[in-house]
């Protein structure tokens, strides 16, 4: 395994690291083999997040025994002082630490809630006392929109920007990767493989893997995709022609409107799962599962044609999706 140096933070933190929102799909004893395995193949960075239901719960069980192995980053959407330093107690406790490497302000989407966060009674407060106190050991932000990352690498000294990244989303690396650079940061590259977009990881991986980003920490659920994930970072390779050429093929295949399955844009007042209709969608349009999608369609209740058209999943959405206009388009393609 390649280790890399976390930016400021000097943790040296494995290049594949083990992103944490899949790990939610699986039991508990699956979650627990999922992190055992993590750890036995080298990969020493974990990051979760509140948000992620039992997310941290599995990891911290994971890691029961053996967290001196690893380095632990978590996060909160929490914006005020209350808010996060009871979030930073919850977390301790569900990872069953009494430390947290890197907590992370979570998805700043916009300029007022960094003014709340950094405000005199904001999440940063908490952040600093807990950082005081010995509970953790570095703040980072995480995010999906650059110039309000950016905004808030120039108001404060985070050490780690965590953003999307990947073939076919480098918006961060005009400039707010440069500029996380200048301030020696360390960069976490979230959803690398655009949300599950990427049929084939191996490549979309490499790719990355030929940046210098400290760790890239795509989403695992399995202990197969765990080994095959980390063996990735053991011998790097350069990509080749040829590789380039099939990811840049993919990469016009998905194009740049598609739902990453973040699932900000939930909840649905009418109850509609958003991201499993443009999940079904992609596998009608790209993986030739027609029949599959249309007849998965005909079962899910609510459906699109529940939707009030209300508008507060495109609010919501950091990329900015024009949704209701995709559902339409979901529904006429599966509504048969
Ligand atoms: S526009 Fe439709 S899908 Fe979006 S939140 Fe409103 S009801 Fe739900
Ligand atoms: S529609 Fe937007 S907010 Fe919802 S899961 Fe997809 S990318 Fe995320």
């Amino acid at each position: 395994m390649e280790f890399r140096t976390l930016g400021k933070t000097q943790l040296r933190v494995s290049a594949i690291g083990f992103g944490g929102i899949p790990i939610q799909r699986v039991s508990l004893k699956e979650g627990v083999e999922i992190v055992h395995a993590a750890l036995a193949y080298d990969i020493n960075f974990f990051d979760t997040a509140r948000g992620y239901t039992d997310s941290e719960e599995k990891i911290g069980l994971g890691l029961k025994g053996k967290r001196h192995k690893a380095i632990l980053a978590t996060k909160t959407m929490a914006r005020d002082e209350r808010s996060m330093a009871r979030d930073i107690d919850i977390s301790l406790k569900k990872l069953q630490t009494d430390y947290i490497d890197l907590y992370q302000c979570h998805n700043v989407k916009t300029e007022e809630e960094l003014a709340e966060i950094t405000g005199p009674e904001g999440a940063l407060v908490a952040l600093v006392k807990a950082k005081e106190a010995g509970k953790i050991g570095h703040i980072g932000i995480t995010g999906h929109i650059d110039q309000t990352v950016i905004k808030a690498l120039q108001v404060y000294d985070f050490a780690t920007v965590q953003f999307p990244r990947n073939v076919i989303e480098d918006a961060a690396e005009k400039e707010l990767f440069p500029l996380a650079r200048k301030k020696e940061m360390g960069v976490i590259i979230m959803k690398p493989l655009a949300g599950g977009a990427f049929k084939n990881p191996v490549l979309a991986l490499r790719y990355l893997l030929g940046w210098d980003y400290s760790s890239i920490i795509p989403g695992m659920d399995s202990v197969e995709q765990v080994k095959n994930n980390a063996a990735l970072a053991v011998d790097l390779k350069p990509l080749t022609d040829i590789d380039i050429q099939r990811l840049e093929d993919e990469a016009q295949t998905i194009g740049s409107k598609f739902c990453r399955r973040c699932e900000y844009c939930k909840p649905c007042p009418q109850g509609l799962d958003i991201p499993s209709f443009f999940i079904l969608h992609s596998y009608f349009e790209r993986y030739g599962l027609g029949d599959w999608s249309i007849s998965r369609y005909g079962s899910i209740q609510p459906n699109v044609v529940n939707c009030i058209e209300c508008g507060i999943c495109e609010s919501r959405c950091p990329y900015e999706l024009p949704i209701r206009e995709m559902l339409r388009q979901v529904h006429k393609d599966l509504g048969q």
